[in-house]
């Protein structure tokens, strides 16, 4: 692993104790799915072992982009999912392979850090003890395989427990790698096991020993936004992660999993009746702006790892980046109207079509 010098590279912490940002990627799932290489429901990561060179494509066209966390597509990649799919045998090697993955695409940028990743697991069930050992389980044995790839650090995402990111923060902390731990509130208020705020629960898992915290998925970039202001009401150290969905939820429709299109012309053929998650999402898919618009006034409340979860794209990421004042090797290709033949002001362009811009 030749990029892999981690002596040349600033860590996780270092950067965001510095003030800088910390672009994550995410929304490889989802991604795979709409490339017809993963299917929605079980949402299983086979691709990672059928199509590695698919995820690693993705992969670098989000380092393109700006991303510096390189993520190891794990996120379901879990016994728990496995099993599910009656396919254990493959566990290791997928996780196996995904570390690699990242890696390898590492090796071209060498500045970027590589993210092992942990999730929910499903099988967690707030004072079972029963579930609670289970899903440690779950938790050393990735992060095993994990702590042997040599990552800079792990990101755990999408808990709505605070109780299993406790669990997902002691398997960490005993591996000594350094670990953002993104939270999921289905009502953008609360979690699932915890009486408090979201904010309160963020400080009381920074007290616990998690690196950093915050908010990822379920969430659109304008729905996130006032939860993280609230957050960081009560953590003031920039230790704070905000990596939304890409799609457009409302006050009225907070999370991704509630969403209704009620100009969609054939909602029978929705799988799940009446609800537009996981696959008809296309029509409330943000742009890239209200990506930057996340990006600026997130930082500017004090959160330092940012990102894109079920959605994102590297469009998204690219936005992103320049908002915070970057510039990555895709932004050669950021968009310049001024050669457009319509709404372009280049003296060679013909007036002819400019005037007719005018009608549109
Ligand atoms: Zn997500």
């Amino acid at each position: 692993m030749k990029g892999n010098n981690k002596e040349m590279r600033k860590g996780l912490l270092e950067r965001i104790d510095s003030g800088e940002a910390v672009l994550h990627a995410s929304g490889y799932l989802f991604e795979m799915e709409r490339r017809g290489y993963l299917q929605a429901g079980g949402f299983v990561p086979e691709v990672v072992l059928e199509h590695p060179e698919v995820v690693e494509q993705l992969t670098r066209e989000f380092a393109r982009c700006g991303a510096d966390v390189l993520l190891a597509f794990t996120y379901y990649g879990h016994r728990e999912k496995m099993r599910l799919i009656g396919k254990e045998d493959l566990l290791e090697p997928l996780n196996r392979k995904a570390l690699e993955i990242a890696h390898k695409v590492r090796d071209e940028f060498p500045d970027k850090l590589v993210a092992g990743n942990i999730c929910n697991t499903n099988i967690y069930e707030p004072g079972n003890a029963d579930s609670e050992k289970e899903v440690r389980a779950i938790f050393e044995e990735q992060v095993g395989w994990i702590a042997e790839s040599n990552v800079d650090l792990i990101v755990s995402e999408t808990m709505s427990h605070i109780g299993e990111a406790k669990i997902a923060s002691d398997v960490c902390q005993q591996a000594g790698i350094p670990l953002v731990q993104g939270l999921v509130s289905h009502d953008g208020k609360h979690l699932r096991d915890y009486e408090g705020g979201i904010g309160e629960a963020c400080q009381e898992l920074l007290d616990y020993g998690t690196d950093v915290v915050g908010m990822n998925c379920m969430l659109g970039p304008a729905t996130m936004l006032p939860v993280l202001e609230e957050v960081c009401k009560v953590v003031t150290n920039g230790r704070v992660a905000g990596f939304p969905v890409g799609y457009r939820t409302t006050p009225e429709q907070p999370s991704f999993g509630h969403m209704k299109d009620e100009h969609l012309c054939c909602p029978d053929r929705l799988p799940v009746p009446g609800n537009s998650f996981p696959v008809a999402l296309d029509s409330f898919t943000c742009t890239r702006f209200e990506f930057a618009d996340f990006a600026e006034k997130a930082f500017a409340m004090g959160v330092r790892y940012l990102g894109t979860c079920c959605g994102g794209a590297p469009h998204h990421m690219r936005a992103m980046a320049e908002a915070l004042g970057r510039t990555t090797e895709a932004s050669k290709y950021s968009p310049d109207m001024s050669k457009h033949a319509y709404y372009g002001d280049d003296p060679s362009l013909k007036d002819y079509n400019r005037k007719y811009a005018e009608k549109f």
